[in-house]
């Protein structure tokens, strides 16, 4: 008999999230992961007394009630509100794209000349169903916000041109008639107070842990595990037999800077298409931090290859389309359960993965 009810490949969110409710209801659990930390992309380092989201920054934001309540209970969180400023050349504009944004770019003051602005922008563009992200982009906003906000940080993040990228990578960028420099809709947001490890640690407190383990270098799961609860990268599991799927990364550039504020908010997008990074992230004010010094990082990002961290799946057609064919396979994997961003090739946020975790935990455990 195995020795484990389930081998968890993955300490990030699915993996530990789905092991916390195995292991509280009595099943065993070996979770392994290939990093040499838990806590997947939303680990964090301490440098200089200020914690430092090392794979990029992680505001965790949820309309899910369930999902919040669950997560609080790992963490305080503080009451941080996402407000990411979009700089271009040496202007300086609120996100999400809102009547600040509006009057900086037109002088409109009131939203009724703001949406007739908009009306006139997005005239010429909004007969035809859009096809592509540059046509989806053109009928909601218009050129000079396209052009301005979207164009260059768009081609920049995804490598690729806005019209051969899908509409819906845009559905995560509202368009409000209101001051409200929120990035977010949700109800509830805020960043763990010093950092997202402690969540993970309490998470897998009565699971086994084996870091730097390679799943792939393990002859037989099955004699190890009942089942297999596997987070990784979808066509890996596969052989890739079917060929690879693309993923994009973020060479992620940190520094001390000896200077007290280096750029006054958390997160400033650089939107033209010359400067080659896409955002500076100041990470002391995720948590209003006043020590002397600051750490910043500038992300940028390039095509996944092998020895790099696979960070967004790349939601093109020809993508799209290869990724259906490995879910067939995956459906018929009856030991396998495969949840997570990499292992279900989806661009979901922390609350998401959050979610289809617990749910699936209370299926398998018939909670
Ligand atoms: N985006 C943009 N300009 C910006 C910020 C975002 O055009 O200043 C677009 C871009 O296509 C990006 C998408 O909106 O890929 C989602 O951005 P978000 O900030 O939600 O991405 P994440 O924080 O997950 O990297």
């Amino acid at each position: 008999m195995p020795a484990y009810d389930f081998l968890v490949v993955g300490a990030g969110f699915y993996g530990t999230v789905f092991a916390y409710h195995a292991a509280s209801a009595g099943k065993k659990c070996l979770v392994i992961d290939k990093r040499k930390h838990i806590g997947g992309n939303a680990f964090c380092e301490t440098r200089s007394s200020i914690t430092v989201h090392k794979y990029g920054p992680h505001v965790f934001h949820t309309n899910d009630e369930k999902v919040w309540r669950f997560i609080t209970r790992f963490a305080d969180f503080n009451n941080f509100v996402n407000s990411p400023l979009a700089r271009f050349g040496d202007e300086i504009y609120n996100m999400p794209f809102n009547m600040n944004t509006f009057n900086k770019l037109w002088g409109v003051v009131t939203p009724k000349e703001a949406k007739e602005k908009i009306e006139r922008q997005t005239r010429p563009y909004r007969d035809n169903i859009p096809t592509n992200l540059e046509e989806k982009a053109l009928s909601l906003v218009g050129p000079d916000i396209y052009e301005k906000f979207i164009k260059g940080y768009t081609e920049k993040q995804w490598g690729r041109p806005c019209r051969e990228l899908p509409a819906s990578l845009i559905n995560r960028l509202p368009l409000r008639f209101n001051y409200n420099n929120n990035y977010f809709n949700d109800r509830y947001q805020g960043v763990p107070i010093g950092g997202y490890n402690g969540i993970f640690e309490k998470l897998l407190k009565n699971c086994e842990l084996r870091l730097d383990t390679d799943y792939f270098l393990i002859k037989n799961p099955f004699s190890i595990a009942d089942k297999v609860v596997y987070t990784g990268m979808l066509d890996e599991y596969f052989g890739c037999r079917f060929g690879v799927l693309e993923y994009r990364t973020i060479d992620f550039v940190t520094e001390e800077v000896d200077v007290d504020n280096f750029q006054g908010n958390a997160v400033v997008n650089y939107t033209d298409a010359e400067t080659p990074y896409t955002r500076i992230v100041e990470h002391k004010h995720f948590e209003f931090g006043a020590q002397p010094t600051t750490v910043i990082t500038k992300e940028y990002p390039l095509e996944w290859q092998v020895g790099r961290e696979p960070l967004y799946p790349v939601g093109d057609e020809k993508n799209s389309a290869l990724c259906r064919r490995y879910r067939e396979l995956a459906e018929k994997e009856s030991r396998v359960i495969f949840g997570g961003r990499l292992a279900e090739y989806r661009y979901y946020n922390m609350d998401q993965v959050v979610a289809g975790a617990i749910a699936a935990a209370e299926k398998e455990l018939s909670l």
